[in-house]
């Protein structure tokens, strides 16, 4: 057993780290030290304030056996908040030494990566300087420090001057089957289209709040997204009435960008593709995840490859110039030769996107209680999975632009979004480097409220759907509370 003293504060963020070295739980936090038997392992981790900055030092032992110890200095900080940094590399160090083991992602358990590059960029560090430090200090492996930077420098023209404005995003939690992954607010739309009016009716009144506040305020629309579940799979009438009466509610004279989600192949007919195109939408994601038939009737999703390629191709017959591809890596029973396959195949409609997601098993999704029903993928597979969409992606042309990370990641590793340059997907990156306020509309969406100084608050939605239409002037007043009205 390993026992772990550390202050309370800190058990979050150690925690993080021992799963990933010790899957299954094989460590115990405790308050006092412990009398360990000769094979027990005691990591004691102790903060103490000294001279106006903090001490941090980590021991770790065997019996009474001295295994390892580091420590760490802040000065001119006495915070906890200053510390939890250090404490993860402290600790991080600690148990890679332990364990003879090096994690991709290092210390790092955070969701966005490129965030820690943009704060070193602007402490005057160069992209070179940066790099070294994810590895020296971060402990990052050399391909995902590259990564990392090269995905912060694509970005950074993108998310310059992110201020006064807003960004809008909108969630139909309606689909047409539920993947066995999916943790989305998403209700199958054959039996809950009863819903479908009342749903828009509510989200209508929200974004009327949300443009008089916009307009009072003064700021700009810089991007749309809309979402969801899969938005393409409201029936033709009530897509058209989404876009072409709710959104246009919003000021959108000034916006860079407006994404609908297509994702669903099977949801796509030109009627819908019309609709889209003329609301002004200028991307759209028509997601095939695989291009396996096989895989994607395991995953609950009721289309073949064939509607992918029909679908992307009508889209773009449609004069759709802007195309994201989803795909995941490590989805059950895939083997590596399937996804290089899908990779192929999607090279082959060429679009000017693909958004390589690592397979994870979310809370809420059908998959985290059946997963020993399926063969799940080991971490070598994925990580060459991961790999190769890299360097074929690259070598079509793509570049990575946008990056993140999720709890209970296959392999701890990454979502990566790829494109081609000038057609990067520019909310992805204002949603990930938190540099702009989003509004976030709809049963389950949350709003981000970014304020000078880093300081970010969000204020949620209720998720159910019946809820979300019966409490629509309480999510409003819940943002009203905190922007005003
Ligand atoms: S297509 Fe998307 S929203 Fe629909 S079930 Fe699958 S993951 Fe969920």
């Amino acid at each position: 057993m390993v026992y772990i003293k550390i202050s309370e504060e800190f058990q979050n963020g150690a925690q993080e780290l021992l799963n990933l070295f010790f899957p299954g739980n094989g460590f115990v936090f405790v308050d006092d030290i412990p009398e360990v038997s000769s094979c027990d392992i005691l990591i004691t981790l102790n903060i103490e304030i000294r001279d106006n900055g903090l001490d941090i030092k980590i021991r770790m032992r065997q019996g009474n056996r001295n295994l390892y110890s580091e420590t760490a200095r802040i000065d001119n900080e006495t915070g906890a908040e200053k510390a939890r940094t250090p404490v993860k590399v402290l600790l991080y160090n600690c148990l890679s030494h332990y364990t003879g083991r090096k994690l991709p992602w290092g210390s790092l358990t955070g969701i966005r990566p490129a965030k820690i590059v943009h704060s070193l960029l602007k402490e005057g560090l160069s992209p070179d300087d940066a790099y070294r430090k994810l590895i020296n200090y971060y402990g990052l492996s050399d391909s995902k420090a590259r990564l990392t930077v090269e995905v912060a420098l694509n970005e950074a023209e993108y998310i310059r001057n992110a201020e006064n404005k807003v960004s809008i995003y909108i969630g139909i939690p309606f689909c047409t089957s539920r993947c066995i992954y999916c943790s989305f607010p998403s209700a199958a739309i054959d039996r809950y289209e009863h819903l479908v009016s009342d749903y828009l009716k509510a989200l209508y009144k929200e974004v009327q709040w949300a443009c008089r506040w916009i307009r009072e305020k003064n700021y700009t629309v810089d991007t749309v997204y809309i979402g969801g579940g899969t938005p393409t799979a409201l029936p033709e009438k009530w897509l058209d009435y989404l876009l072409n009466r709710i959104v246009p509610v919003l000021p959108l004279d000034n916006i860079r960008e407006y994404t609908v989600e297509a994702g669903r192949p099977d949801t796509l007919n030109i009627e819908k593709l019309r609709i889209i195109k003329n609301a002004g939408s200028t991307r759209i994601s028509v997601n095939p995840q695989t291009m396996q038939d096989r895989t994607l009737k395991l995953i609950g999703r009721n289309h073949t490859t064939s509607q992918v390629i029909e679908s992307f191709n009508m889209a773009r017959e449609e004069g759709f110039d802007n195309i994201n591809c989803d795909l995941i890596a490590g989805l059950p029973e895939e083997t590596e030769k399937e996804f290089e396959d899908t990779l192929l195949k999607i090279g082959k409609l060429n679009p000017e996107n693909v958004t390589v997601h690592t397979m994870s098993y979310k809370r809420a999704s059908r998959l985290i209680n059946e997963k020993d029903c399926f063969m799940q993928t080991d971490d070598e597979t994925v990580n060459n999975m991961v790999e190769l969409a890299g360097s074929y992606l690259r070598s079509i042309g793509m570049r990575p632009y946008y990056l993140y990370r999720q709890k209970n990641i296959l392999a701890n590793l990454e979502n990566v979004g790829y494109a081609k340059p000038g057609t990067e997907g520019i909310y992805n990156m204002l949603i990930m480097e938190e540099v702009q306020t989003i509004l976030a509309f709809g049963a389950g969406a949350s709003s981000k409220i970014i304020y000078p100084g880093n300081r970010i608050e969000r204020v949620f939605n209720v998720r159910n759907i019946e809820q979300y239409i019966q409490r629509i002037d309480e999510m409003i007043e819940r943002k009203v509370k905190l922007l005003g009205s």
